[in-house]
C-alpha cells in the first residue's frame, strides 16, 4: 500500500496464476499446458518473421490471422476479435458488454479470473451453484442478470455442457450477452461457434494456449455477431492498438494451418486422459467426467491438501484450490505418458 496508489488499486484482488517454478526436472501438471508442444510449422513461421520488419508495427487488426480463423470456422473475418491471450479478450468483454447495472452470472465453481474482472471494472458478480454432480443446470440461468459467462468445458471441473443446453441459456436470455469460454473445447466438446449466426447474443471465446500448445505466444480470440465484435474493437482501440506482435500473428496463423499436428496432439491428450481416469479410479479416486486436458479428482479418504503436498515432495506439481466445495479435489493436467505414469506412481506412494 502506498499513498501514490489510485484508490481503485487499494481494493483490487488480483488473479493468482498457477506457479511456474524455476526448478528443473519437475513433473509440472498444474497449469493445463499441452505436453505435446506447438507444431514445427509454427516455429518455422516465427523464425521467418525474425528480420528487419520487427522495426515496423504489426497489423493492428491482424487481418490475415482473422481470415485464417474465420475460414477454419466457416464464418466471416468481421466476426473475429483477436487479443493477447483469451484473458485479455475476456477483460475487454467484461468492460464492453457486461456493464448493465445488474449482476452478471457465472458458476460458483469456475475460472477464478471472472470475479477478478468484476472487481477491476466494478461489476457485480453473482455465482450460480453447480449441481451436486458439479454440472451447470441451464434452468438456473433463468433469472434477471447483466450478462452470463461460463467455460465449456468448465474449469476446474472439466465437465462439458451439451450444445442443446447452451441453446437453452441463450434462448432464455435474449436481452443479454452469453459468453461461452471454450478454452478446452477441442478435447472432446462441440463448439458453439456454429450457433453465432443464429444467436446475436452469443459470444464464443477460444485460446491457442491449450489445444494448440501456444500458452507462451499469448493469442486468444472471440467470435460472435459483428455488433459484439465492434464493441470489443472500440475497447481494444482505446487500450492497446497492437495486442498481437508480428511473431504471434505469424505463429498463430501457422498453427491453424497444421491440421494434422493439431488433431494428433488432441488425440494424444484424450487417450491419455482416459488412461489417467482409469488409473485414478483404481487408486480409490472419484474422477469427474472430463472433456478437457485435465481431470478433477478427489480421493475417497485422503485429503486434497495432503496429497498435493505429498506429490510436491516428490517433484510433482498439481493444482489444489483451497476453496468451498472443491478443497478435497486435485486438478491434474494431462501430461506425456511418462509424466502421467510418474503422477500415478507418486500417488501410489502417498495415497
Ligand atoms: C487457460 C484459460 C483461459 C486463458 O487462456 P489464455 O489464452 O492463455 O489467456 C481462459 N479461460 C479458461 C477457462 C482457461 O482455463
Amino acid at each position: 500500500m502506498s499513498k501514490f496508489w489510485s484508490p481503485a488499486v487499494k481494493n483490487l484482488v488480483p488473479y493468482v496464476p498457477g506457479e511456474q517454478p524455476k526448478m528443473a526436472n519437475l513433473v509440472k501438471l498444474n497449469t493445463n499446458e499441452n505436453p505435446y508442444g506447438p507444431s514445427p510449422k509454427v516455429i518455422e513461421a516465427i523464425q521467418a518473421e525474425l528480420n528487419d520488419s520487427l522495426r515496423l508495427y504489426p497489423d493492428p487488426e491482424g487481418e490475415s490471422l482473422r481470415q485464417t480463423i474465420a475460414g477454419y470456422h466457416n464464418i466471416k473475418p468481421e466476426q473475429v476479435f483477436l487479443g493477447n491471450g483469451s484473458d485479455e479478450v475476456l477483460a475487454h468483454i467484461f468492460y464492453a458488454l457486461f456493464q448493465h447495472g445488474q449482476p452478471i452470472l457465472f458458476p460458483d465453481v469456475t475460472y477464478s479470473f471472472y470475479p477478478v474482472y468484476c472487481g477491476l471494472y466494478n461489476i457485480e458478480g453473482k455465482t450460480v451453484p453447480l449441481t451436486d454432480s458439479f454440472e451447470i443446470n441451464p434452468e438456473d440461468y433463468r433469472q434477471p442478470n447483466g450478462g452470463i459467462i461460463f467455460p465449456n468445458p468448465n474449469a476446474p471441473t472439466g465437465c462439458y455442457l451439451g450444445l442443446e443446453h447452451v441453446e437453452t441459456i441463450l434462448q432464455t436470455n435474449p436481452e443479454r450477452v452469453v459468453v461461452v469460454d471454450e478454452a478446452y473445447i477441442d478435447f472432446g466438446g462441440e463448439t458453439a461457434i456454429t450457433l453465432v449466426d443464429k444467436y446475436p447474443n452469443l459470444l464464443v471465446c477460444q485460446t491457442l494456449s491449450k489445444a494448440r500448445s501456444l500458452a507462451g505466444l499469448r493469442v486468444g480470440f472471440a467470435i460472435g455477431n459483428p455488433d459484439l465484435i465492434e464493441a470489443l474493437n472500440r475497447v481494444k482501440n482505446s487500450f492497446n492498438s497492437y495486442p498481437l506482435d508480428r511473431l504471434a500473428l505469424a505463429g498463430a496463423k501457422a498453427a491453424y494451418e497444421d491440421h494434422d499436428w493439431f488433431r494428433k496432439s488432441c488425440e494424444g491428450v484424450i487417450s491419455e486422459r482416459e488412461r489417467m481416469t482409469r488409473s485414478l479410479e483404481g487408486l480409490n479416486f472419484e474422477v469427474l467426467p472430463s472433456k478437457a486436458n485435465f481431470v478433477f479428482a478427489r480421493h475417497k479418504e485422503k485429503s486434497g491438501e495432503s496429497l498435493s503436498r505429498g506429490l510436491r515432495e516428490q517433484g510433482i506439481i498439481v493444482r489444489h484450490f483451497n476453496k468451498p466445495r472443491i478443497s478435497e479435489f486435485l486438478r491434474i493436467t494431462i501430461g506425456t505418458p511418462e509424466q502421467n505414469d510418474a503422477l500415478i506412481s507418486g500417488l501410489q506412494s502417498c495415497a
